[in-house]
């Protein structure tokens, strides 16, 4: 999906559902969508401070905490850094394929999954929240 249709669901869904995308969490948003892959966050507020001088580094982490609690984006745990989403309309929880070589990272959606992991924690009297799976590897790209 382009960056400017992932925008354009963004911002419909704030519309919906009364949300403030600021100029700051707009703009967060269009860098975690402009790099190549996970983008960390001080790299983010790097390219923040050129536009915003006075960006510090709670300015980013508050951008980031609206766009992950809204599911407009997801952080990859292991690399600790941000990754876009390719649906930002629906809640779901993500799966990352990611790659060793090139460092690719592609997200992937299976329902069976996220029951079967909910099941799996409820079986052990635990409540489930987010959910994120990470497998490393190489991708398809890589093996050929
Ligand atoms: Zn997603
Ligand atoms: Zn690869």
């Amino acid at each position: 999906m382009q960056a400017s249709e992932v925008i354009r669901q963004v911002e419909s869904s704030c519309r919906h559902r009364g949300l403030r995308l600021t100029r700051t969490r707009r703009r967060v948003l269009e860098l975690v969508l402009a790099a190549e892959g996970p983008v960390k966050a001080y790299d983010l507020l790097d390219q923040l401070k050129q536009e915003f001088p006075k960006a510090a580094p709670p300015t980013v982490y508050r951008a980031l905490d609206f766009l992950l609690e809204h599911h407009f984006i997801h952080r990859l745990e292991s690399l600790n850094a941000f990754v876009s989403c390719l649906d930002p309309q629906h809640k779901h929880q993500g799966y990352f394929l990611i790659c060793e070589r090139c460092q690719s990272v592609e997200e992937v959606h299976f329902k069976v999954l996220d029951q079967a992991l909910v099941e799996v924690a409820e079986n052990h009297g635990f409540r489930p929240g987010r959910q994120i799976l990470e497998i490393y590897g190489i991708c398809r790209h890589c093996h050929d």
